[in-house]
């Protein structure tokens, strides 16, 4: 979500005639994207930001913007703090950014036009699509795409409600326009993105779909066979197409057979885009996780093999206590209709160790939901007090040592647990989606590299065997 932010904060400053650089010293602007999740990134950003002191005063003419969450959170003091920054643009004034950054960079860039790259925007104030999306900063096959801002929920330990504020949703018209415009700009794979992306619901939904002409032709994309398949033959990792409706396809003019009005209906009409080989989303909310998601996911052969589906304890006590709203029992039961619906998804999820109150028992229920539901990975964090959410002033804290250790036990397990998983790729094919000349994704989320004398071309996609694994991370040989 973060790289997503930072692709469309770029985007205005790549429209004026900016150019990415990997090198502080040529850059005339340097933008900072921060996070305040966890103190560890906050801490991070601050200390980067001191570090660009010298940068600025070997020409003062170079502009320091700090943008993001920590930015939001901390405004005034990191401007009191280091003085030379130009800009601080906190998350909830991603909306206003351009102007923002107009009014920073046209006093020293007097070239810039105010209106130049402005959003104008009728997506109740979020950015509608755009032509021109700024060309994956992770890697040229994937595209960002923000389906919603914000978040409704108050997990007790939390921060980010407070610095992103409530949900807004861009129309669905938007995303799917962003979809189609990655997929031109040579994207494979679209991940949709939201705090909670699967309580998604389409703020135009009555009036932006108009219904298309009963004679107009409505083709369901087709799965590209692997090499070596015949055609019409379709890989043992690609589920079979089945139910996908082929109403929920929109054409260029944005007329469709029927309204998009929940995530399940949004999946499906990213998935009709032609051109969309790969689609992913997250992080969805097991509480909106519903059976026609699943159905759709499995229905929808573009809808990678892979789901992370944050859980964060394995205690219903703490679940509770951190305000969840799931119990273990309804999480293990999306796991199991999952699986029964897409035999062989891989699933990755957050667990947190030491929330306020967890006790020795609770968090052996974690270790324990771990290693029972076969997680191929699980994000562990360590609690990290966030001043001004409710965890901050729950009694029970635990100590930082015992917190620790917790977090090593509970990595253990899921480095055990992961690795077991990883060895039964041995010997699968699988496609690629390759990020640099060697190292790519394959669909069902593993880091795959290639052997030292093989090579492919960052952004496309290409079949390899697995041939060897090494901890979780898989070494393939392309397939001709
Ligand atoms: N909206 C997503 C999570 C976004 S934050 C969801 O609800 O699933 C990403 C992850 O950071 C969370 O899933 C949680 O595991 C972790 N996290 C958030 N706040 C934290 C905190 N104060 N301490 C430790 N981990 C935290
Ligand atoms: Fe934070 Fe909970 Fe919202 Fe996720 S759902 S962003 S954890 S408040």
């Amino acid at each position: 979500m973060n790289v997503a932010d930072l692709e469309e904060m770029s985007r205005p400053l790549i429209q004026k005639g900016f150019h990415l650089t990997n090198n502080a010293d040529d850059a005339e602007v340097i933008l900072i994207n921060t996070c305040t999740v966890r103190q560890h990134a906050e801490d991070k950003a601050i200390s980067f930001i001191g570090n660009l002191k010298a940068w600025k005063k070997e020409n003062p003419q170079r502009i320091l913007i700090v943008a993001g969450c920590a930015a939001e959170r901390t405004k005034d003091s990191l401007q009191r703090r280091f003085p030379f920054i130009d800009l601080v643009a906190g998350a909830k004034s991603i909306e206003n950014f351009t102007q923002l950054i107009n009014e920073a960079l046209k006093e020293k860039f007097s070239w810039i036009n105010d209106n130049q790259g402005a959003w104008d925007s009728p997506d109740f104030n979020l950015p509608p699509a755009t032509d021109n999306p700024t060309p994956g900063l992770s890697h040229p096959g994937l595209g960002y795409v923000t389906t919603m801002r914000g978040c409704n929920y108050s997990c007790a330990y939390c921060i980010v409600p407070s610095v992103r504020g409530r949900e807004l949703y861009r129309s669905a018209i938007a995303i799917i326009n962003d979809s189609k415009n990655h997929v031109k700009q040579g994207a494979k794979e679209i991940m949709l993105l939201g705090q909670t992306v699967n309580s998604y619901k389409n703020p135009v939904a009555s009036c932006e779909l108009r219904v298309a002409s009963q004679n107009k032709n409505v083709t369901i994309q087709s799965v590209i066979p692997a090499p070596g398949l015949r055609q019409g033959q379709v890989a043992a990792e690609i589920q079979p197409h089945r139910n996908l409706d082929p109403r929920l396809r929109v054409d260029d003019e944005g007329r469709g057979q029927k309204p998009i009005e929940d995530f399940s209906d949004l999946l499906q009409a990213v998935a009709n885009v032609p051109g969309v080989r790969r689609l992913r989303f997250m992080s969805p909310h097991p509480h909106y996780f519903s059976g026609k998601l699943i159905e759709t996911m499995a229905s929808a052969p573009v809808v990678c093999e892979h789901l992370h589906l944050p859980l964060q304890s394995g205690s219903d006590r703490i679940l509770k206590s951190m305000r969840r709203n799931y119990t273990t029992k309804e999480y293990r039961s999306i796991i199991k209709n999952l699986r029964s619906a897409m035999p062989g998804i891989s699933l990755t999820t957050d667990i947190v160790a030491g929330f306020p109150g967890e006790t020795e028992d609770d968090f052996k229920a974690s270790l324990d939901i771990v290693e029972e539901l076969e997680f191929n990975f699980a994000y562990c964090f360590k609690f990290s007090l966030r001043e001004g959410t409710e965890a901050a002033g729950m009694e029970e804290q635990i100590s930082e040592e015992i917190i620790k250790k917790r977090h090593a036990r509970l990595l253990e397990i899921v480095e055990k647990t992961g690795k077991q998983k990883a060895r039964a790729m041995l010997g699968q094919k699988m496609e690629v989606l390759w990020e640099t000349p060697m190292e790519g994704k394959s669909r069902n989320f593993y880091n795959v590299s290639l052997s030292r004398d093989q090579r492919a071309e960052p952004g496309s996609v290409s079949w390899v065997s697995i041939d060897a694994v090494k901890n979780r991370k898989l070494l393939g040989r392309l397939m001709s």
